[in-house]
């Protein structure tokens, strides 16, 4: 498998913080991979230096062998990297087809093989075909979480990256996007998560990567770096 994004040294500084402290990461080619970790241990600055929302205070991130640290959100986004957010964003007064309808109109990428070009195809695939007229700010929780995944779809992205895509979603909820996040590989769609929860994480990620106060502990298959004892120390906080 070829490294798709391929992340060497990253460290991140908040002022006395250190919130990355040189991590080394690569997602390959058609793999789901979980990144895990304690609250604060650099889940989330890890994926803001990723797509340009912070500026890395050294270290690279390489995309497809191309050098992209430190490029702007819209240029991460061009280059194929969809972000989805904790909190979805859609247009509250739009209707969830119209969401649907603007995030597509402003892909210019023509992926040969990718399944789902229009709005209407995007809405069945998430399943909210039946909720399409409907103004995006009254959807309850765990319909505007599957928007977020279609408007983040509608950029043609080769690599998504879901920020705890199942916080606040029920067990039912939680299937369904589980269901949906398996497909996205053999439709050349590459993975990263991070979450907290282990049980989903245990669901999508054959492989994981764990973080502690900014380094890099564990990296590795799903099963042996829940066997690994220093990941234990952490999480049962030996
Ligand atoms: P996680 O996502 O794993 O919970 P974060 O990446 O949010 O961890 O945070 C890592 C560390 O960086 C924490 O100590 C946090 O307080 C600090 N941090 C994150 N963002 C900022 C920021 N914008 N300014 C200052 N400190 C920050």
């Amino acid at each position: 498998m070829a490294a798709l994004l391929d992340i060497k040294a990253l460290r991140k500084q908040f002022g006395g913080v250190t919130a990355l402290a040189g991590v080394d990461l690569t997602v390959n080619e058609g793999e789901i991979l979980g990144v895990v970790g304690p609250n604060g241990s650099g889940k989330t600055t890890l994926f803001n230096s990723v797509t340009g929302i912070h500026r890395p205070t050294s270290g690279t991130v390489s995309w497809r062998g191309r050098d992209i640290t430190g490029i702007p959100a819209n240029a991460v986004s061009r280059a194929g990297i969809a972000y989805t957010f904790q909190q979805a964003m859609a247009f509250p007064g739009l209707s969830v087809f119209e969401n649907v309808q603007i995030a597509t109109e402003h892909c210019s990428k023509t992926l040969t093989n990718f399944p789902w070009t229009t709005p209407a195809s995007l809405l069945e695939f998430v399943g909210l075909s039946g909720l399409s007229g409907e103004k995006a700010g009254i959807l309850p929780f765990g319909r505007l979480r599957l928007l977020g995944l279609a408007l983040a779809l509608a950029t043609r992205p080769s690599l998504i990256l879901l920020d705890e895509p199942a916080a606040g979603l029920n067990d039912r909820e939680t299937t369904t996007l589980v269901h949906l996040v398996e497909q996205f590989p053999e439709h050349g769609i590459s993975v990263c998560v991070i979450d907290h929860d282990m049980k989903l994480m245990q669901m999508l990620c054959r492989r994981l990567a764990v973080l502690d106060f900014g380094s890099k502990i564990a990296d590795g298959p799903t099963a042996d770096v829940l066997d690994d004892p220093k990941v234990l120390e952490v999480y049962l906080g030996g």
